[in-house]
């Protein structure tokens, strides 16, 4: 029997899941997707999306593809937890945010334990600890002060671990002098100038919030760059840490870095945007294995095993992963490796 793919258990192009759930609450406005990809490893484990989306589809299909990601980035990091991923749809009213975590904590609890939340863009640790009023199914959370937390500054020396480690390979040199754009001065970007600035970088970045740049700029002697020039400035490496889906069909062609690394998920809007960026010969290091830095320390704390210097240590090993992707890639784009060797591992 013939059917059309556009059904509600497999949108075009994107991946099967185990789960899809949609959660409503009056009370509080909560209206939030809870999609779990696979728990083939381990429990689903991924953050909360909080967002404006222009309709529901766009919000289902963020979902699935973060959820993916989640899988791939989890499996690829050796952590011993599947994918997924939350999204709550930006109530118009703005809302009191405790209640309105505080029911989505509660849908969480519902799930049995089957996924595992945190934060993400538009979500904070006070969001957390009110997710944690109705579930234990939550990470994130300082715990003793010191251990876990905000899991941004670990995305970013991760990030930083492998852009240093893409300029070595390709430029041959340490990162003292080389150019850096950075798009996107969120809790990643600023603390991925930071320890670019440490290392002797040259800083371009872009913010919509130009309190971020002029910060950037009197901290790290960073380049104001437009928002809508920073993906085709001239620089050796370009790092995206705002949003997903910026390497696309118009921006590819415009890339004028050696090297793209950067935090942000789903950079590429599709795989023909990334084959196109190899074709041109620019180095594309997959956000599924760069930014893991951040979910490495939200499961070890969830976990409540190791400690500060093991986090640490399981992120320094972005490093060597970037090092063994770029030697098994030969002469295929690192990208389609690193997808092929990760959903290897998903199971
Ligand atoms: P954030 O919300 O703190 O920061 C995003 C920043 O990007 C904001 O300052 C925003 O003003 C800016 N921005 C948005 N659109 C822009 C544009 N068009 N041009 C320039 N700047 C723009 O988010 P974050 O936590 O820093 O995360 C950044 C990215 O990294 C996101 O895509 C997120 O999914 C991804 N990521 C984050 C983590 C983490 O630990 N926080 C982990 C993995 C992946």
């Amino acid at each position: 029997m013939h059917r059309s793919p556009d059904t509600l258990f497999a949108l075009p192009g994107e991946p099967p899941h185990e789960q899809v759930s949609m959660f409503c609450d009056a009370g509080s406005g909560l209206r939030t997707i809870i999609a779990i990809h696979s728990t083939a490893r381990g429990p689903a484990f991924g953050g909360c999306r909080v967002w404006s989306y222009a309709s529901d589809a766009d919000a289902l299909r963020d979902a699935l593809r973060l959820s993916h990601g989640m899988s791939l980035k989890n499996a690829l990091a050796g952590l011993p937890f599947g994918g997924g991923k939350a999204v709550i749809l930006k109530p118009v009213e703005t809302p009191e945010r405790a209640s309105l975590f505080q029911a989505f904590g509660k849908r969480v609890d519902m799930l049995g334990g089957r996924y595992i939340t945190a934060e993400d863009v538009g979500s904070t640790t006070d969001d957390m600890r009110a997710v944690q009023r109705n579930t234990a199914f939550v990470s994130g959370i300082p715990r003793d002060g010191s251990f876990g937390g905000d899991p941004s500054p670990k995305t970013a020396w991760g990030v930083f671990l492998a852009i240093d480690e893409a300029v070595r390979h390709v430029m041959k040199r340490p990162l003292d002098g080389v150019t850096v754009a950075v798009q996107g001065l969120g809790s990643v970007g600023m603390a991925l100038c930071r320890h670019l600035h440490a290392a002797g970088a040259r800083l371009k970045v872009s913010d919509l919030d130009q309190d971020r740049v002029r910060y950037a700029q009197s901290t790290f002697a960073a380049m104001p760059v437009d928002s809508d020039q920073i993906l085709a400035t001239p620089c050796d490496v370009l790092a995206p840490c705002a949003l997903g889906g910026v390497l696309n069909a118009s921006s590819v062609p415009r890339v004028a870095a050696a090297i793209v690394v950067g935090a942000s998920n789903n950079q590429l809007l599709t795989p023909a945007d990334g084959d196109a960026l190899h074709a041109r010969g620019v180095l594309y290091l997959p956000d599924f294995l760069v930014n893991a830095g951040g979910i490495i320390s939200a499961a070890r704390e969830y976990l409540g095993t190791g400690d500060e210097a093991e986090v640490m240590r399981e992120i320094g090993m972005i490093r060597q992963r970037v090092a063994e992707l770029l030697e098994r890639s030969g002469g295929q784009a690192p990208f389609r490796v690193a997808q092929q060797w990760a959903e290897a591992l998903v199971g």
